[in-house]
């Protein structure tokens, strides 16, 4: 992220009437990655997040909008803020089977689960306030945040997740009294590492002594490629707030995910939600239950194995390629592999040359709040190449790497 919007708009600086957060609005990184290698005659970008385009359901979408469009009268009036009620009860009834026991009445729709981290933000932050993200963690919960003004404090991961007894330290020290906990715990973005039971455990633990509200994100969930991930924190914590998303079980476009949190937060959520954009679109999210109802099990499977294939291509393509003292993590799901470059490599110098080798990932970077970069990681994204793309890419980024250490 290294354009600023001041950068990109002089004008915010010599027009003061600008909203103070304004300063902190950065332009969207990830276009910049692929634009250094898409001059490339035959480029591979591992830098694009998305599901496989091939994936996406687009029958079942038609039938499921053309019957969402003809069957309410009214469908077009003003609707719920919280959105389409058998929706909603349809998301109850599938997150219980992951033992999260949640009214519908629990679950606001929103528009993509980024919706959901920009009203919790919404709700919670004052300017200055305090919250605890994994150091690295997913860009655009930042991006919200930053417009918030949110101060950070970096709590780092390992291979089993964010570390808790090492955030305990480091709040005791500095006497630091973050108000939210934001985390990936389960294929996390953009490392892909799963947090385990007994860090769950803590962490909640810690939350619950220090007063913290912890808002779990947790788009990839479902999509586990062996073993199913342990329980997500809300299983475990009716106090946690959740975010689901559609965008990555069905498409990212459509923009349809849900917030659940406890009443006494809904009400406030939902009034935060009204204030923002009213409702999420009616037509959009009765096509979400029409195309979700008895089909999305057995479509999740499918993109189970499709991106099992991928992953294990790229696991195979780094233990291929990749020199000795490159380490990376083994995602049991999720869409990412996290690469730890040797020592004294920078992925961002990397990332020029990888592109001229025709190449291009998001460095690590990217994935910190100011102040806290490290640049030793890069992202890999395996979910939206074909195998044998990703083969030839991590030939490419092995060389060049290799490039880099002479
Ligand atoms: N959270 C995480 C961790 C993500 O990776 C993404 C998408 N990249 C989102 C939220 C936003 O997803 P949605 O499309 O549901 O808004």
């Amino acid at each position: 992220m290294s354009t600023t919007i001041q950068d990109a708009h002089p004008v915010l600086t010599t027009r003061p009437d600008f909203a103070r957060r304004a300063k902190a609005f950065e332009a969207s990184p990830w276009a910049e990655a692929w634009d250094l290698v898409s001059s490339h005659p035959d480029p591979i970008y591992f830098g694009n997040g998305a599901p496989a385009r091939e994936a996406q359901p687009l029958d079942r979408l038609r039938e499921a909008g053309a019957r969402a469009w003809t069957e309410a009268d009214g469908i077009l009036d003003y609707g719920e803020v919280e959105g389409y009620r058998p929706l909603r009860e349809l998301i109850a009834g599938r997150m219980a089977r992951r033992e999260m026991l949640v009214d519908p009445d629990e679950i606001m729709i929103t528009n993509g689960s980024q919706q959901g981290i920009d009203m919790v933000a919404r709700l919670m932050l004052d300017p200055g306030d305090q919250i605890v993200v994994e150091g690295p963690a997913y860009i655009g919960a930042m991006q919200t945040f930053d417009a918030y003004e949110a101060s950070y404090v970096v709590a780092p991961i390992d291979e089993d997740g964010l570390d808790v007894a090492a955030l305990d330290r480091m709040l005791s020290a500095t006497g630091a009294r973050p108000k939210l906990i934001y985390t990936v715990p389960t294929f996390q973005n953009p490392t892909g590492i799963t947090m385990t039971r007994a860090r769950r455990e803590a962490l909640l633990a810690l939350a619950r002594e220090r007063g913290i509200l912890v808002l779990e994100d947790d788009p990839y969930g479902e999509l586990y490629y062996g073993d199913a991930p342990p329980q997500p924190l809300r299983a475990l914590d009716p106090s946690v707030v959740y975010l689901g998303s559609f965008s990555k079980t069905i498409a990212p476009g459509i923009r349809v995910g849900w917030t659940v949190a406890p009443r006494h937060l809904m009400d406030l959520l939902l009034m935060a939600k009204e204030g923002a954009d009213i409702h999420t679109g009616r037509v959009v999210t009765r096509t979400v239950f029409h195309t979700a109802d008895g089909f999305l099990d057995d479509h999740i499977a499918t993109l189970r194995d499709l991106y099992r294939q991928r992953r294990d291509a790229l696991l195979l393509g780094l233990e291929r390629h990749l020199p000795p003292g490159t380490v990376w993590s083994c995602p049991g799901g999720g869409f990412f592999v996290w690469v730890q470059l040797p020592a004294g490599l920078d992925a961002d110098v990397l990332l020029p040359i990888a592109a001229a080798h025709g190449v291009a990932y998001l460095p690590g970077s990217w994935f910190y709040p100011a102040g806290h970069k490290e640049h030793s990681g890069l992202r890999l994204s395996f979910s939206s190449l074909p195998i044998d793309r990703i083969e030839e890419g991590t030939r490419r980024l092995g060389q060049a790497i290799a490039a880099v250490m002479g």
